[in-house]
C-alpha cells in the first residue's frame, strides 16, 4: 500500500476539506486535488497550474455509489463502463447535478467522472466522501508528472502537500468518453482503447480529430503544441528524415527518442531507446522527455510508432507534444 504515513492521508483529506490543494498519485499520472464543491479552491487549482478556466477539469470520486451522486442520468453504458473499468483509467463524461461547482467543468452542463485505481488514491477519496476535482499536477500545457518529484519541480509550493506514491503505472492520462452525444464517443485515447470499451457497450465512436493526422498537418502556426517539454520537439516516422535532419545539425546537441535505432548517427547526437511494448512506451515517456528537457538540447527528434490501434493513445500524445519534422521551421 502507500508509501504515506495513515495519518498524512488524514492530513490530505483536512486540507481539501479546508479548500486547499491536494497533489496525489493515479495510476495515470499525478493529480492536483480540490473539493469539486467549493469554488475558491477550483479557482486555486487553475491558478496553480496557469490553466486556462476553458480548460474542464476530471472528478475523482472513490466508485459507483459516489458518481451517481454527481451525475444527473446514470444510464445503462455508464453501470457497465464503470462495472468494468473502475477502479481504472476511464473516465465517464454524464450531465453534472448542481453540486459541482460550474468553474469545475468550464460552465458546461456535463461532469467528466473518473475512479483512480491507485490504492493511495482511493484511500484518500474514500476517508473524503466527495467528489475531488484533478486535473494533471504540472503547469499548463507542459509535460504531465508521473512521480511526486515531478510535481515538486513543476508546483513548488504552489501546492499544500504532495502525497508520494511511486512511479505511476499507466503514465499517461486516462482514456475520457461521453456519453452525453447519441454514440459513446472517446474525446482522449487511453490505455483503455475502443476495442475494450466496444465489447461492453457496443459501437464507440473516436473524436475524428484524435483519428486523422490533420492535427499533424495543421501548419506550424496552427498546430496546437501541447503537454510539451521547453526544447522544441519533432516526431518522425522515417529515419531519412531523421538522419537529414541530424545532418544539418552537426556540432549541436540532438536527443533522439529512438524505436528502431540505437547508434547515434554523428557526434553531439544521443539516442534514447524507447520501450517497443505501447503500455511500457506510455509508462516511460513523460519520464523521458523530462529527461531529455533537462539536458537543454538544441532539439527532441521523436521516432512516432507504427499508425496500429494498440499505439492510438501514445500517438495522440505525441501528436500533441510534437510537431512533425516535415513541418519545422525553415
Ligand atoms: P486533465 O485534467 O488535464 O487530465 O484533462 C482534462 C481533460 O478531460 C480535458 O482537457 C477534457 O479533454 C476532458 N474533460 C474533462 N471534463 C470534461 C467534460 N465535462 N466534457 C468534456 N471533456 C472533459
Ligand atoms: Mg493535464
Amino acid at each position: 500500500m502507500p508509501l504515506v504515513a495513515d495519518d498524512v492521508i488524514d492530513q490530505a483529506v483536512r486540507l481539501l476539506r479546508d479548500g486547499r490543494l491536494v497533489a496525489f498519485p493515479t495510476e495515470t499520472v499525478y493529480g492536483l486535488g480540490a473539493d469539486a464543491t467549493n469554488s475558491q479552491a477550483i479557482r486555486a487549482i487553475f491558478a496553480a497550474k496557469g490553466r486556462p478556466a476553458t480548460n474542464p477539469l476530471i472528478v475523482h470520486i472513490a466508485g459507483i455509489e459516489q458518481a451517481r451522486r454527481y451525475a444527473r442520468q446514470w444510464p445503462e453504458a455508464a453501470q457497465k463502463l464503470a462495472q468494468a473499468f473502475w477502479p481504472g483509467p476511464l473516465t465517464i463524461v454524464l450531465p453534472r447535478t448542481d453540486a459541482i461547482v460550474p468553474e469545475v467543468s468550464a460552465g458546461l452542463d456535463t461532469v467528466g467522472l473518473r475512479c483512480p485505481r491507485h490504492p493511495l488514491a482511493l484511500e484518500l477519496l474514500r476517508r473524503f466522501d466527495g467528489p475531488v476535482a484533478a486535473p494533471s499536477a504540472n503547469r499548463s500545457n507542459r509535460v504531465s508528472p508521473t512521480t511526486a518529484q515531478h510535481v515538486r519541480d513543476e508546483l513548488g509550493d504552489r501546492v499544500d502537500l504532495i502525497l508520494d506514491g511511486g512511479a505511476c503505472d499507466v503514465g499517461i492520462e486516462s482514456t475520457v468518453i461521453t456519453l452525453c452525444g447519441e454514440v459513446p464517443t472517446i474525446l482522449r485515447p487511453g490505455d483503455i482503447g475502443p476495442e475494450d470499451l466496444a465489447p461492453i457497450i457496443g459501437e464507440v465512436r473516436v473524436m475524428s480529430q484524435v483519428l486523422s493526422e490533420k492535427v499533424a498537418s495543421f501548419s506550424p502556426g496552427q498546430h496546437r503544441v501541447h503537454y510539451s517539454p521547453v526544447t522544441p520537439c519533432y516526431r518522425f516516422s522515417d529515419w531519412q528524415d531523421a538522419e537529414e535532419y541530424l545532418r544539418e545539425h552537426v556540432g549541436k546537441s540532438v536527443i533522439v527518442l529512438a524505436l528502431s535505432r540505437v547508434t547515434p548517427p554523428s557526434a553531439g547526437h544521443h539516442v534514447v531507446a524507447m520501450p517497443t511494448d505501447p503500455d511500457a512506451y506510455a509508462r516511460h515517456l513523460y519520464a523521458a522527455l523530462r529527461s531529455a528537457d533537462a539536458r537543454k538540447p538544441s532539439a527532441i527528434l521523436i521516432e512516432s510508432p507504427a499508425d496500429a490501434a494498440q499505439w492510438l493513445a501514445v500517438r495522440d500524445r505525441l501528436g500533441r507534444a510534437a510537431r512533425p519534422l516535415s513541418h519545422r521551421p525553415a
